[in-house]
Formats: C-alpha cells, structure tokens, sequence
C-alpha cells in the first residue's frame, strides 16, 4: 500500500481532497513506475486539488503536476531502478494521476534524468515554476536579450514563476525589476537579486497610450492580461515579453502599435509540451546557472495533507515563493 492525495467528486457535484492508502494495481498505466520523493504546489495543482478547473478528466484523481524522485522498476531500457528522475507537465496530474503520492506510473519519454548536482528536493524547489521561468529566460535569450541591455522586468515576481525568474535573471548578471502586489515582500524580491520593486498598481491599468518610454530590455511575465498590454508599450525597441502566466486575467487588452513602431515581441512560453531535448538543456541550465542557496530562501516544505490548503491559497494569490511537498510526510 502507499499514501495518496485523492480528489474525488462529492454528491452536490463539487469536490473532496484527502490522504488515503491505495495498492500498486490502482497505479495507471506506464513503463516507468517511480518512488516518489517530493512535488510541489503550482497553480495549476490549486485548480486540480480543488474543482478541477476543466483539467481533470476522470475521478477519483490523483492531482500533483511534477515530482522528483526514484526510479523503482522500469520496462524501459533508458531507465534503471535507483535511477533519480523529474517530471513536469505531459498533462501529469491533470489527465493523468500525478506526484501527489508515494508513487507515480507514467511513460518513460515524460521523464528527465535529474542532472548531477541537483537534489530531488532541489529539483521540486524549481519545479514547473522554476523550470518555465528557465525557459522563459532561455527563449529572450534566444531572441537576443542580452545583459547591459537595461532592466528585465518579472511580473508577478514573489510567486513561484517570478522568485525564480528574479534569482537566475539576477544571478546571470541582468539587472532586474520585480513588479509586486505586496510591498511587505520588497525585501524578499531583492534578496532574490531584484534591483527595483515596481508596484503592481504602477502597470496594473489597461493601456492608455500605445507607446509609453522605451524601459524594459525584456520581461518575463507571470500576470498577462492588462498588465501585460501595458508592458508591450514600454518594452525597448526589439525587445521581447515572455508570456508565462494568466494570475491577472485570461484577456490582452494590447494596442499593435508597439509591434509596428517597435518591433517588440510576445513570445509564448509552454512547459507542458515542451521536447525532451529543451526539458534536457533547461535543467542542466538550473543546476548550473540557478543560485541554488537562494531556494532555501523561496521554499517552505508541507506534508500531503497540507496540499488541498495550500492549493486554495495559491488560487488567491496568497503564497510566496515555491512549496515543496515531501509526500513521505
Ligand atoms: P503563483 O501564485 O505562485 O504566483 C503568481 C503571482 O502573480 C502572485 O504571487 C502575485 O505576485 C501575482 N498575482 C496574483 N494575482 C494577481 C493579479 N490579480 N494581478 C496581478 N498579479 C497577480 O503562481 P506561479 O508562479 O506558480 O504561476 C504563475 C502563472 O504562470 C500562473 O498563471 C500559472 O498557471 C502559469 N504557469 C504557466 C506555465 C506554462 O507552461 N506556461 C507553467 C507554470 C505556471 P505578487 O504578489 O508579487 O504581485
């Protein structure tokens, strides 16, 4: 038997998370079935630990959209037992259940072998957060952010998306500026390596000119809607927004202006479908380049039974930084 988070549907149709013991045979189909070590709580586990959001397909569910841990047995010959290994997206608790467990079945070409130098705990600190935030800086990059340019802007900064973007930015030598709805974590974000705190209410508003001072040399974005519009119009010329998140709203209330007189552009960033090969050179570039003692200072850890609190909490915007969620506990 091992421990699992189950979400399953209530008579008046909502919904009830709780911990429950469950056999092996009850482990979804895969070639890979691994002892899972920790997860963590990401937006997307707010909606799959609550309603679903549209996400989960069948009940009863096991929600948790990454995890780290342990290969235990493996029909596929890329992976051995003892082999440490990490998950994110592939729709894993979403569609298919998930790392809030002690263990996990899922196919093998959804892993990623842990790069050396990176704990499981390490790992599932960054977690889909972190790892999206990497690919965000990684495809500026790609469209030619470079450092001495100006200010990188991070949206959203003291969540999980932003506290990582703002310590691999910082420690890469950008200079950045973390926009935040909660002055109390000012000190938080330039520990993180901030520079600037912009206050959301500063670039909260829909756009009002097309074109506002050329500012930002890049942006990762953890908000989108108007806040985003807004920052299209102050990006420097040729500069480009990774658009990461929806926290602020599902609509772009943008102008094309700043796309034609500036030539600024809005790359999309997605880290469910992401190739193997990206997954691969995004982690090895976590181990590397992410300060990984500024982890401790975004982390708190829970127990399995925390995660269903934790998860209504990150819907409201509550949470600071990342949670790791050791499943053994
Ligand atoms: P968090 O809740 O940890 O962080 C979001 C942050 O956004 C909050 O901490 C807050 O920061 C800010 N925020 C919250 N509500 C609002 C609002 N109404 N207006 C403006 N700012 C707001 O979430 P994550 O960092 O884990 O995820 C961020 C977003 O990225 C989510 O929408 C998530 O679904 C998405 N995401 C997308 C992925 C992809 O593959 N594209 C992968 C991972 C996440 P502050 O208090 O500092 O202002």
């Amino acid at each position: 038997m091992f421990r699992a988070l189950i979400v399953d549907k209530t008579e008046d149709g909502g919904t009830e998370a709780g911990v429950q013991e469950i056999p092996p045979d009850r482990l979804p189909e895969g070639e890979v079935t691994v002892a899972v070590e920790y997860s963590t709580v990401n937006y997307k586990d707010g909606l799959c630990v609550g309603p679903g959001g549209g996400l989960v397909r069948s009940y009863p569910h096991v929600p948790g959209i990454d995890f780290a841990g342990t290969v235990e047995s493996s029909d596929d010959a890329r992976y051995s037992p003892g082999d440490r290994v990490v998950l994110t997206g592939w729709r894993v608790g979403e569609a298919h259940w998930g790392g809030f467990a002690e263990k996990a079945r899922v196919k093998a070409d959804w892993l990623v072998p842990l790069p050396s130098g990176l704990s499981t705990f390490q790992a599932m600190a960054v977690g889909t957060a972190g790892f999206t935030a990497m690919l965000a800086v990684m495809t500026l990059e790609d469209h030619g952010l470079r450092q001495g340019q100006g200010p990188v802007l991070v949206t959203g900064a003291s969540g999980g998306v932003g506290s990582v973007a703002t310590a691999l930015l910082a420690n890469l030598g950008y200079e950045v500026a973390a926009v935040t709805g909660r002055p109390e974590n000012a000190e938080y974000l330039t520990a993180l390596g901030a520079s600037r705190i912009v206050p959301r209410e500063d670039i909260a508003e829909t756009v009002k000119r097309p074109l506002e001072t050329e500012t930002w040399a890049g942006c990762v974005d953890a908000v989108g809607g108007p806040m985003l519009a807004r920052v299209l119009g102050q990006l420097k010329y040729g500069a480009g927004a990774a658009a990461v998140g929806l926290t602020g709203g599902t609509d772009l209330p943008a102008k094309i202006v700043p796309f034609l007189l500036r030539g600024v552009n809005l790359l999309g960033i997605d880290s469910v479908m992401q190739p193997q090969d990206a997954r691969a050179r995004a982690w090895r570039r976590i181990a590397q380049e992410l300060p990984l003692d500024m982890l401790e200072e975004m982390v708190q850890t829970a127990a399995l039974a925390d995660v269903p609190r934790l998860g209504a909490e990150i819907l409201e915007g509550r949470l600071r930084g990342r949670v790791v969620v050791d499943v053994t506990r």
